[in-house]
């Protein structure tokens, strides 16, 4: 265990999105914000993305006057200044630093506004707890409104205010606390910029996260059971294993026969597939999760024929604007082990 460290640094309520993924990232980020890996293209991509949607937002507002720090952002607050962008607060007793990107004059007071790449904020807890901080900041009973793409708009509600009560009572035990534990996962740590803390000790340790068949919610039980390690699954008996919760059935044999793949380096064969008998064509479609629109989101479909090169790609079309694109090209059944194919 690390070493605790002391920070003296606000809690910011953009924070939300790293506590949301993993508390330890949130630790991490509260001591050595500058320690982490630069972000990577696709991630600068997202970044660039994020801020041309703000100032489409911006622009679409009318006029507005740009806080430059908190003392303006009060005056501008005092003047009701109808549309104030980049409003800027520390809230001491909180212990939170809050910049939302709009602050709306409305009859009943001033309502907070953030612009936000996604079309829905359905499954986006982590953005919800920061707009909800910002209602928090701003001790409002008026909702924090979300404007998002496609010109949707949503408004936080009270199950985000109590997640994000959470969220700030979380944060400020985790200024003084020891690193939280953390369990290797491939969708979070690869993205992290505290991968190379991380990973090489999940690495080392035989982090049971490691195991495709082993959700982290059923680490804690296993450990209890006494499954510490991929070392331990791959000595395990799946016949004798205990039910735990998010571990049951069949994954236990997929999780020991993983384990010892990974631990001795063999691959190991559960079925063989049955073969298509013909010639196999690989078939990719590709997708763009920053499009603005849904039908914008497929730019890219693709064949590779034998001899299955580089070279012998065949792009079924790509890209060149809604106009150009084919609605469908072919509908592909299967009769039998024989593929049907209807041209359209
Ligand atoms: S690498 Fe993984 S465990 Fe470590 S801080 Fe990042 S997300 Fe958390």
């Amino acid at each position: 265990m690390q070493p605790k460290e002391l920070t003296t640094r606000l809690i910011n309520a953009s924070d939300a999105i790293a506590w949301k993924t993993c508390r330890r990232r949130a630790w991490y980020d509260f001591r050595q914000p500058d320690a982490g890996m630069a972000p990577d293209p696709f991630e600068l991509l997202i970044m660039e993305a994020g801020m041309d949607h703000e100032q489409s937002v911006l622009m679409g507002l009318g006029d507005y006057q740009t806080a430059q720090d908190e003392t303006h952002t009060a005056e501008l607050i005092a003047a009701r200044t109808p549309l104030i962008y980049q409003p800027k607060f520390q809230d001491k007793e909180l212990s939170v630093v809050a910049q939302p990107d709009f602050l709306f004059l409305e009859d009943e007071g001033y309502r907070a506004g953030d612009a936000k790449l996604a079309r829905s904020m359905k499954d986006k807890p982590d953005l919800r707890i920061q707009l909800a901080v910002y209602q928090r900041v701003l001790k409002t009973e008026l909702s924090t409104k979300a404007l998002l793409a496609e010109g949707n708009f949503e408004f936080i509600n009270e199950k985000d205010l109590k997640n994000s009560d959470a969220f700030l009572a979380d944060m400020k035990e985790l200024a003084t606390a020891d690193r939280p534990d953390a369990h290797f996962g491939a969708s979070r740590c690869n993205g992290c910029p505290y991968r190379q803390t991380c990973v090489p000790e999940f690495r080392a340790n035989g982090d049971l996260g490691q195991n495709y068949f082993v959700d982290a919610r059923a680490i804690p039980h296993l450990q209890a059971a006494g499954i510490s390690t991929l070392s331990d699954l791959a000595l395990a008996n799946p016949e004798t294993l205990p039910d735990v919760p998010y571990f049951k059935g069949e994954k236990k044999s997929k999780a020991v026969l993983h384990a010892q793949s990974v631990i001795d380096g063999k691959i190991i064969v559960r079925s063989t597939p049955t073969r298509i008998t013909g010639t196999p064509i690989h078939f990719d479609i590709e997708t763009n999760p920053l499009a603005a629109e849904s039908s914008e989101e497929v730019y890219l479909w693709g064949f590779l024929p034998p001899p299955y090169e580089p070279q012998d790609f065949e792009h079924l079309w790509h890209d060149g604007g809604a106009e150009k694109r084919p609605k469908c090209l072919a509908a592909v059944s299967w009769k039998g082990s024989q593929p049907k194919t209807k041209i359209l």
